[in-house]
């Protein structure tokens, strides 16, 4: 059974206009996705900014409320929880968000950071907070020291090692980590992800690691989707997905991953003109205004995301495979 069940989930914003703020329409930033996520892996999902990608990780954390559609964690309907239900998931599933510095509050120290959850969850009385917090800060590669310190005492990859610790406080089972290495240099990126393999590993973690870099994503997924305006337009294991890509914007960020050995050459695949507005998707396919195999049929009708290899799990949305 998948830890995660989301079934032709939609998620749309209203847009309002003018003084008396009538409805002009909406954006569609999840628009009839449906994947699984089996326990203990980590499921990838990667796209441009503005794709849907953090709005589709918010309504798994059930941070947003849905449009329509569903989302099953461990079989219960998160957005049918009662508030007692949502206490409970909210101690399953946890988030890690992009800026660590936005994220922490910087008048608090980082035993004030940490504790808060073990009060809001009433686990206070029955533990040692101050050992938990220790412990805690060493599973993350922190010191018992830094306890007392503020976030701004800290450097970028510190303080989303402290943002790491909140969220494995108490034991979750679910991380949706929602572009946790974006705004760290390059060589603190790799430290965070090892940090964050091996916290999965002895932690029996599942992640849903939202990113818009292809190359950070194979690094830490089995899985990844790609998600192009609001719809996932491929899904596949890592390796196929890399070796054996088949929709054609999954090539172009392909693409634009740099190989480090300079003797190898490859084609560059510049997307033409602006990605599209969510708010107004073009019909038909919508990658077809920047594809370069588009044809009469892209224009016209939608493709739909369809198994291309059974045995790889291998997804695409594409009338190329149709
Ligand atoms: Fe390109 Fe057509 Fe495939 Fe869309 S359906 S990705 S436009 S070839």
């Amino acid at each position: 059974m998948p830890i995660l069940e989301v079934n032709n989930l939609k998620k749309y914003f209203p847009v309002y206009k003018g003084v008396f703020l009538r409805p002009k329409g909406f954006v569609y930033a999840v628009d009839d996705v449906s994947f699984t996520v089996k326990r203990g892996e980590t499921l990838g999902l990667v796209g441009e900014s503005g794709c849907g990608k953090t709005t589709l990780g918010r309504c798994l954390t059930a941070l947003y409320d849905k449009t329509d559609g569903n989302v099953h964690f461990c079989d219960q309907d998160i957005f049918s929880l009662s508030p007692k239900e949502l206490k409970t998931f909210r101690l399953r599933v946890q988030m890690i968000f992009q800026d660590p510095f936005e994220s922490l509050d910087a008048r608090q120290t980082v035993k004030e950071i940490l504790e808060e959850k073990y009060l809001i969850h009433k686990k206070h009385n029955r533990i040692n907070i101050d050992d938990e917090i220790a412990v805690l800060l060493e599973k993350v590669g922190l010191l018992n020291a830094d306890m007392s310190k503020y976030p701004h005492e800290f450097s970028g990859g510190q303080r989303q090692r402290v943002g790491i610790a909140r969220a494995i406080s108490l034991n979750p089972e679910l991380i949706v980590c929602d572009e946790p290495v974006s705004a760290l240099d390059v060589s603190v990126q790799s430290k965070i992800l090892n940090l964050l393999l091996k916290l999965q590993e002895e932690m029996k973690l599942t992640y849903v690691f939202i990113s818009h870099d292809l190359a950070v994503v194979k690094h830490i997924s089995d899985r990844i989707a790609v998600m192009y305006l609001g719809k996932i337009v491929e899904l596949a294991d890592a390796d196929s997905l890399y070796d054996k890509h088949l929709h054609p914007y999954t090539e172009a960020l392909l693409s634009a991953i740099p190989i480090p050995d300079p003797e190898t050459k490859k084609e560059r695949i510049i997307l033409k003109g602006e990605i599209p507005s969510i708010q107004n998707p073009p019909k038909g396919c919508r990658f077809h205004t920047r594809c370069r195999y588009s044809t009469d049929i892209c224009r016209k009708e939608e493709p739909v995301l369809l198994i291309n290899n059974r045995e790889k799990e291998h997804y695409v949305a594409c009338h190329q495979y149709g």
